[in-house]
């Protein structure tokens, strides 16, 4: 048995396959042996045919994912067209008389000890981009026939890689994919982000998965615990399918409740809302019963493109993303940039000690206009667009710390209303609210909330910044727990506040989205939530066990109690009274 990181709740049993195609260290050259000329015109050759390959994936991918999803492609590609990358590898069979596959994987090994200087995980994750384009150009140079849209797998099997790259994700069928187990990756990683997608269990971070797993061998994959088991005995094969039919008969039955409206054990509405970064995210929002979208984070755009986006492309995404979102409700978040997120056309001087108390978010686009304006405007003009399909947009500023920041951004929209007026360019009005995640604002909510027209509360970092703990750092985990007492103390009175001031009030944060978080909400008073639109259908569920006058004295008594674990034990022993088999409903 192996733990890993359970990046897609769920359990599967199945027959391994290892589709790894690992980049083996070259044989070393020795001088002399080299055919520069050869080398190079192979190299080349190989080249045009990758980028073959590539206009054929885009496609598919335009037509199975979105046109915006598919941008990646434009990536890969000019990955493989840029100049630097040709250079090094030219370089390598020229000077170092390497072979076209010697040069390329030394330029690789250049990429990967500049990448893994990268501070952060978005941009450390790139170098999977590289790798997918790399290997591509070597499968050609060994002859492969590389099929982009070969079908994976004949039979429904466990996916067992190194990575999950972007372009194999292209080819991934849900229905021939039983579970995925990878050795890197984090939660923000393509393969937690395609599996939790398209619902499918999987584990990443197992180091020596591809050493001790073989195509062919059996495997359990608990994507609820982080666990693979290998070549499970008799017994707990039998235990494990028992669960995973279980876990397909609990997700049909949580799939015939789509359509039907989330309420508690007292019939109060509660509005479940999905967390989007694409156009097919929002899609999927709607398939997973989602009533809107709660939080579209816009710098996925800008972390996906080669170049600032212009106003006309974000106008673009924005349409779509308000075309395929459940009826056409959107909170857009302007750009969220800095802390992990950066981007290397930013061209910052330094690099900050604390990136997430820096220079990020609405700080980093109060310095740049140039972003701040046009985005403001492509809102408003998609927001007309929204407004006559009978949606409802509506846009948030993160990280506000003070009320001067509100006034200012109010400003920045005046002036962009100003310029659209000024234009003839149809836009529309949006209600303008804050995210509420910096511990400041949270004490000041009551200053504030007159120059907003709703909160939308950020509690992955309100915690990180509460607690003084990373939210992506493991060796303060113990620390960054949204269940801790300060966290709920902040929370109830932050709730307290936009009720008392009928201000509309929301929360996106990943507790949003995890059972016990729900019930302690609910209990405060929140009626709104925005979670990642996989984990709709199990709060769905869940909510209907839970009373709101229950929750409420929940809440009474977690509010005295002082630890932790003193809180999640009593909630854990709570709800195992109130929901059946409440074990089903726990994601890690
Ligand atoms: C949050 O901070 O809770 C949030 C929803 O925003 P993000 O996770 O994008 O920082
Ligand atoms: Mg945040």
């Amino acid at each position: 048995m192996r733990k890993g990181v359970a990046v897609s709740p769920g359990i599967a049993v199945g027959t391994a396959y290892c589709a790894n195609k690992l980049f083996l260290p070259p044989a070393a050259p020795s001088a002399g042996e080299v055919d520069i000329q050869a080398e190079l015109s192979r190299y080349e050759a190989a080249r045009w045919r990758a980028e073959e390959d590539l206009l054929v994936i885009q496609k598919k991918a335009e037509q199975q994912l979105s046109r915006s999803d598919a941008s990646i492609f434009d990536v890969h590609r000019s990955i493989l067209s840029d100049s630097s990358l040709v250079d090094r590898v030219q370089e390598g069979i020229i000077q170092n008389k390497l072979t076209a596959q010697g040069a390329l994987h030394h330029a690789l090994e250049l990429y990967s000890e500049a990448f893994s200087k990268f501070h952060d995980s978005y941009l450390r994750e790139r170098l999977t981009d590289i790798r997918d384009v790399l290997q591509r150009v070597e499968q050609h140079l060994q002859n492969d026939s590389v099929e982009p849209d070969a079908p994976l797998l004949a039979n429904p099997v466990i996916l067992v890689v190194d990575e999950l790259l972007p372009s194999q994700v292209v080819g991934i069928d849900a229905l021939k994919i039983r579970g995925i187990v990878t050795r890197c990756g984090s939660q923000t990683s393509h393969a937690a982000i395609v599996a939790r997608g398209l619902g499918i269990p999987a584990v990443s971070g197992i180091e020596d998965i591809l050493e001790i797993v073989k195509t062919g061998d059996h495997l359990v994959v608990d994507g609820r615990e982080g666990l693979v088991i290998i070549d499970p005995d008799a017994e707990a094969q039998a235990a494990y399918l028992k669960l995973e039919r279980e876990f397909f008969d609990f997700k049909d039955h949580l799939v015939e409740n789509r359509d039907l409206p989330a309420k508690t054990g007292d019939g109060a509405v509660v509005e479940l809302l999905a967390n989007v970064n694409s156009v097919s995210d929002a899609r999927a929002a709607g398939a997973m019963g989602a009533t809107g979208v709660g939080l579209f984070r816009t710098e996925y755009l800008y972390l996906t493109h080669p170049t600032v986006p212009s106003e006309e492309e974000q106008v673009q995404l924005y349409v779509d993303v308000i075309k395929a979102a459940p009826a056409h409700r959107v909170t857009i978040r302007s750009i969220d940039l800095g802390g992990d997120k950066t981007l290397p056309f930013l061209g910052r001087m330094h690099r900050e000690a604390n990136p997430f108390m820096g220079w990020r978010s609405i700080r980093l686009c109060f310095e740049h206009p140039d972003f701040l304006l046009p985005q403001l405007r492509a809102v408003m003009r998609a927001a007309a667009i929204g407004q006559d399909l009978g949606g409802d947009v509506r846009l948030m500023f993160p990280m506000i710390t003070t009320l001067e920041e509100i006034i200012e951004v109010k400003r920045v929209v005046r002036d962009a209303q100003q310029q659209l007026d000024a234009e003839q360019k149809p836009y529309a009005r949006v209600p303008l609210g804050m995210m509420l995640e910096v511990p400041a604002a949270a004490i000041s909510i009551d200053l504030m909330l007159d120059e907003v027209d709703f909160v939308s509360i950020g509690s992955n970092d309100l915690v990180q910044y509460l607690m003084a703990a990373d939210r992506d750092n493991p060796k303060v985990a113990h620390l960054c727990q949204p269940l801790a007492p300060p966290v709920l103390h902040i929370l109830n009175k932050v709730i307290r506040a936009c009720l008392d001031a009928r201000k509309p009030v929301t929360l996106c944060g990943e507790m949003a989205g995890h059972t016990m978080s729900y019930a302690v909400l609910l209990g405060m008073g929140l009626r709104s939530f925005s979670m990642s639109p996989v984990l709709i259908p199990y709060i769905k569920e869940f909510a209907r066990y839970l009373s709101t006058e229950t929750a409420e004295s929940i809440v009474q008594h977690v509010l005295k109690l002082r630890t932790t674990s003193e809180i999640r034990r009593y909630l854990a022993e709570e709800l195992d009274k109130l929901v059946p088999d409440f074990e089903r409903f726990k994601i890690s």
